[in-house]
């Protein structure tokens, strides 16, 4: 049983709790869990897990970590940590969480891999040096691009942080320092340096800050390109003095160093109307104006997945951080079929959060097939993508999560009919336009 009580969950195998040091993946149904140590000896026991890793960083950091967080339980120390994954393990992970937008998954998780090889290279045994490779992603909002990100920090359980590049600004205008982005590293890093100078960054709306011209506020430079400069010098790798709390750098305040050499950076942009500018360097004409929605997207499909580093430059990104961001990879827009499966099928699908909440009250909840489909043709109808497929649900089911715990019920049905009547009482149709 995986119990919950006060210590957080327990391994079924060991005994041992997550108050006790432990990290526990429960079983789909919550009746059982097993912690990274059983899994490990499992995973050895059936031949998995070779020796060959001993110095992997994803060893390393949870070392680390386990020192640093649970300095008093010497069985873990003791212990071995789990090897570096190998790309391939790397992207079955991201495939129980992501639907669909396999090149940037694949990318993604070569990318990953060998950034932290890099780390673990031997200093200057043959002379070659492996260079940092920072990603960058393309593609529309709300296609998994940060969920991708944010996935991989928690298979290699290193820090993670996302900030937004549109709220950074060169030192001395108003909004946030360049190195802001650090101090957020080092606060969810426990201010470890050490493993904060092995994270993993997301700046999101990367492209925001590439754009000249269009910004109202003459108190940023999110235009300019002071800010660029500024994360340049971040993504090559250089020592930051970051300030502890945040906010902005004042004489007396102390500073902490980091080093962001090691740090891997990845970022997101939209892009929008990049198809373009890939069809006028391919120089085949960009036909997006047809009035067939399945053939339009066909077609700016097909530009994306030729998108190359000299179309961002068109976005007004400097060509140095370009050079800095050397893995390029795009993330296509979410079809019907994409959002059906979304609502499903990842491991924490929001239907199946939905379940286990019902099931904690001791009700089977159950989502006929054509209510999903009703509420993928909502997020289509109102353009909400991927990220209202939530609100439209928790709108759905706000009256049954309210009603339900009071009553003897022990099955709920969410049919076609009843989402309709929901989104009706709920006014969803004025709200989402
Ligand atoms: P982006 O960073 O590209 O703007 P997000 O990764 O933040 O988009 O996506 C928003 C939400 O939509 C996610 O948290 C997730 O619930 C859902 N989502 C988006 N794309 C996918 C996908 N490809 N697979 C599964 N869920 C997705």
């Amino acid at each position: 049983m995986a119990k919950k009580k006060q210590y957080g969950l327990q391994c079924s195998f060991c005994g041992r709790s997550e108050a006790e040091g432990a990290t526990v993946l429960p079983s789909p149904d919550g009746h059982a869990g097993i912690c990274m140590d059983c899994l490990e000896t499992a995973a050895t026991m059936l031949g998995m897990i070779g020796d060959d890793n001993s110095g992997s960083v994803a060893r390393r950091a949870r070392a680390t970590h386990h020192q640093s967080t649970h300095s008093t339980v010497a069985a873990d120390e003791s212990k071995e940590a789990r090897p570096m994954p190998k790309p391939q393990e790397i992207k079955a992970f991201l495939d129980q969480y992501i639907i669909g937008q396999e090149q940037a998954k694949k990318y993604l998780s070569v990318a990953v891999y060998n950034h932290y090889k890099r780390l673990d290279q031997p200093v200057d045994e043959d002379g070659v040096e492996i260079e940092k490779s920072n990603i960058i992603m393309v593609g529309p909002t709300g296609t998994g691009k940060t969920l991708i990100a944010r996935t991989i920090a928690k298979i290699l359980d290193v820090p993670f942080t996302i900030v937004d590049a549109t709220v950074l600004t060169q030192a001395g205008y108003v909004g946030e320092d360049i190195e802001s982005l650090l101090t957020r590293l080092l606060q969810v890093a426990d201010y470890d340096v050490e493993r904060a100078q092995r994270g993993i960054v997301f700046i999101d709306e990367i492209d925001k800050i590439a754009r000249k011209g269009d910004n109202p506020s003459i108190t940023r430079d999110v235009g300019g390109e002071g800010v660029q400069q500024g994360l340049l010098k971040l993504l090559e790798g250089s020592v930051v003095n970051v300030p502890p709390q945040g906010g902005r750098k004042h004489p007396e305040q102390p500073m902490i160093a980091v080093d962001t050499k090691d740090i891997l950076f990845i970022c997101g942009g939209a892009f929008e109307g990049i198809e373009q500018a890939i069809a006028h360097r391919l120089n085949s004409s960009f036909v997006g104006f047809s009035t067939d929605a399945a053939q339009r997207r066909i077609e700016k499909d097909r530009f994306m997945s030729h998108v190359a580093p000299q179309d961002l430059r068109t976005f007004g990104l400097i060509p140095e951080i370009i050079g800095r961001l050397p893995i390029l990879t795009h993330l296509l827009p979410l079809d019907r079929e994409a959002l059906r499966r979304i609502l499903t099928e990842p491991k924490n699908a929001i239907t199946r959060q939905y379940e286990k909440l019902f099931a904690m009250d001791g009700v089977k909840l159950t989502f006929e097939p054509e209510a999903l489909d009703y509420i993928v043709d909502k997020a289509i109808e109102f353009k909400l993508g991927a990220r209202g497929l939530r609100s439209i649900v928790e709108t759905i089911m706000m009256n049954s999560m309210y009603d339900i715990p009071s009553t003897q019920e022990k099955t709920f049905t969410v049919t076609p009919q009843y989402c309709a009547e929901q989104l009706e009482a709920a006014h969803f149709d004025a709200q989402a336009v």
